[in-house]
């Protein structure tokens, strides 16, 4: 005992402005601290193993390795298979069962952008930073939820608790279809007041850390026009009318002058028109054909929508309906949309949960935490569970170049989000 108290009372007397935490959180920041070169290793081992979403192997491998990790802290840990048809991996689950304070959702996933036929890029430290692939998006993350539970483990904190953690083996290509591929994270959302995920931390302008309450819904949209084949020297006449390419344009750039507003984006990410033209079913590629002296006959455009709440897509669709309608003279024109990610939208709930974090950050000296404005990332497996319940998103590390060979993570932030994690976890639970 007495070692330990010791240590208490130094890192209260060397830390002044930490004097928010009770006792047993001042155990539980000595404890994270204690074990940030355990943390630190665990990362290297983990981002080490390739595990683009395409390479189950490797997916499953990391979900082994931190299946391990939740089994010592006394979780029932189990893989959920995907149907071999789905070309994915499948989803590692850990969970505790109690009956005090908030039951918790923690979200993490196992998988990176980096297929085994991109370029290494192993662990390599560099000073204060480490790089390597998906060393932030997001396996800072995921072990940032690790030491934070082991740090609440260690002083007998998880006792009693419900929580359950689901690190997704799909994350960065979900597989299709998202009702069966994200039932598990459903599932467990179903059974928990709140829900946290680690995604990288993101800092604001004023470079404070930030968390996230509003991620915006992923969606996108196809327009197929048509046009009267003839000859380019009658265009503009009654009898061949605009074409299908100026009907296109004249919509896109309706678009751009008619329905923009905050955290509204729609982006035209390919066009493709002609004699004959048309894209593949993903929109991925197109192709065409067609002469300076014929009038367009047809053209597609495949685009993305992103919105904050199922309000704004329908007002955003509206608009988007009537500017498609008011076809230019011989040519006709029809949008269709398809949802793939749900809007986390703020709410009161979500802000309180911020809140407690942010109280939990300051009392341990490392400043309040502010709402990240919406906009300003891209969409996240926390979308799927906060329609249910209560969310926060942005809990992890901090770091540069997500989804890029430069991607890297400052080490110090490893162990800031899993102080700020442990003392939430805490007072959540109690
Ligand atoms: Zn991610």
């Amino acid at each position: 005992m007495k070692p330990l108290a010791l240590t208490v009372l130094a890192l209260a007397l060397g830390s002044a402005r930490a004097d928010g935490l009770s006792a047993t959180e001042r155990q539980i920041v000595a404890e994270v601290k204690a074990h940030a070169p355990h943390g630190l290793a665990l990362l290297e081992r983990a981002v080490n193993i390739n595990s683009g979403t395409m390479n189950h192997d490797g997916v499953r491998a990391v979900g082994k390795l931190f299946g391990e990790e939740f089994a010592q802290l006394g979780f029932a840990t189990r893989w959920s298979d995907m149907p071999p048809a789905m070309r994915r991996a499948g989803h590692l689950i850990a969970s505790r069962e109690g009956k005090q304070g908030k039951r918790l959702l923690l979200i993490g996933h196992l998988d990176t952008v980096f297929e085994k036929d991109s370029p290494v890029q192993l662990w390599r430290r560099d000073g204060d930073r480490v790089r390597g692939q998906g060393v932030n998006d997001m396996k800072g993350g995921d072990v940032i939820i690790i030491e934070a539970l082991r740090a609440l483990h260690r002083v007998g904190a998880l006792d009693n608790t419900s929580i359950r953690v689901v690190f997704t083996g799909d994350e960065e290509d979900a597989g299709e279809p998202i009702a069966v591929s994200r039932a598990d994270l459903v599932d467990a959302a179903k059974r928990s007041d709140i829900a946290l995920a680690f995604e990288a931390n993101m800092r604001d302008q004023q470079g404070r850390d930030t968390g996230t309450i509003g991620r915006r819904a992923a969606s996108s949209w196809q327009l197929k026009v048509s046009g009267r084949q003839g000859h380019s020297s009658g265009i503009f006449s009654d009898s061949a009318g605009y074409g299908a390419i100026y009907e296109a344009a004249r919509i896109i750039d309706g678009f751009r002058q008619q329905v923009i507003e905050p955290d509204l984006t729609f982006s035209p990410g390919l066009i493709v028109g002609g004699t004959d033209a048309g894209s593949d079913a993903l929109g991925a590629a197109g192709q065409a054909s067609g002469k300076s002296n014929v009038i367009a006959r047809t053209a597609t455009v495949e685009g993305d929508l992103r919105y904050l709440s199922y309000e704004q897509r329908d007002r955003a669709h509206a608009k988007m309906q009537a500017i498609v309608a008011q076809h230019l003279p011989g040519t006709s024109a029809g949008i269709s949309f398809r949802d793939a990610y749900p809007p986390m939208s703020p709410t009161a709930g979500s802000l309180a949960v911020l809140q407690v974090y942010s109280q939990a950050s300051q009392d341990a000296g490392l400043g309040a935490i502010p709402a990240l404005p919406p906009g300003q990332r891209g969409a996240g497996d926390v979308q799927f569970v906060a329609p249910l319940l209560d969310s926060l998103d942005g809990l992890g590390a901090t770091g540069n170049g997500a989804h890029s060979p430069d991607e890297d993570l400052e080490i110090a932030s490893i162990e800031r989000a899993t102080i700020r994690t442990a003392i939430l976890l805490y007072r959540l639970t109690r």
